[in-house]
């Protein structure tokens, strides 16, 4: 039987400062590991309970995940060190693609189970993006991919403030148009600097613009 996940067990420390032993790989191959797949999507992440304050502790540590079938290979970094990570000064050695925080490793888990090309799907956030911004411009709108629902797209919009239903369906043919039209739009700003480096998410531009203001 060959080895799918590398298990060991880490110290992590939970909110009342209780050292916590916890099962967590070092890597994960999606293509050896379905049930992986399955846990990933559905936003399950490796945890254990706390022992002195029953809270469920997460592990947000490094994590290396690979799927030759579909040419994936990732490094995901924890969300505390996103803002390193957009000065250039958080990259891990080697060429791996960059995702911040675990949300970002669900969301592309979803895309790889349902086959998607995760370019195309970050050019229809950026347009989803645009038009919640658009509406309110004060929010700090998050746009996440959610999964299929009969035959469309389905994606979450996060930080409305007008408390209105923040789930938005794109049918399959947008999406196809998008992928037929990929190689000239990722030729263009703002796609360009969205896909140039080793993190590759419309949430990096919000930074790019602050820093270009401050001079
Ligand atoms: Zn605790």
């Amino acid at each position: 039987m060959p080895v799918v996940s590398e298990v060991t067990m880490k110290k992590i420390t939970c909110r009342c400062d209780a050292v916590i032993e916890i099962d967590a790989p070092d890597s994960i191959d999606l293509d050896a590991d379905a049930a992986m797949v399955s846990r990933l999507a559905t936003g399950d992440s490796p945890s254990a309970v706390c022992p002195r304050c029953g809270a469920i502790v997460r592990a947000e540590l490094p994590l290396r995940v690979t799927a030759k079938s579909c040419g994936l290979d990732l490094v995901i970094l924890p969300e505390m060190e996103r803002l390193s990570a957009y000065r250039g000064k958080a990259d891990p050695a080697g060429t791996s693609e960059i995702l911040l925080g675990y949300q970002e490793l669900f969301e592309r888990t979803r895309m790889v189970r349902d086959e998607l090309d995760a370019r195309a799907v970050e050019l229809l956030k950026y347009a989803l993006q645009g038009k919640a911004e658009e509406a309110e411009p004060d929010a700090e709108i998050t746009v996440f991919y959610n999964g299929l629902k009969d035959g469309s797209l389905e994606f979450h919009i996060l930080g409305l403030k007008s408390g209105q239903a923040g789930v938005v369906k794109l049918p399959r043919a947008s999406y196809d148009k998008v992928v037929a039209n990929l190689p000239g739009s990722i030729a263009r700003e703002p796609y360009k600097t969205i896909f140039s480096g080793r993190y590759r998410s419309i949430k990096k531009l919000g930074f790019l613009s602050s820093t270009s203001d401050a001079g």
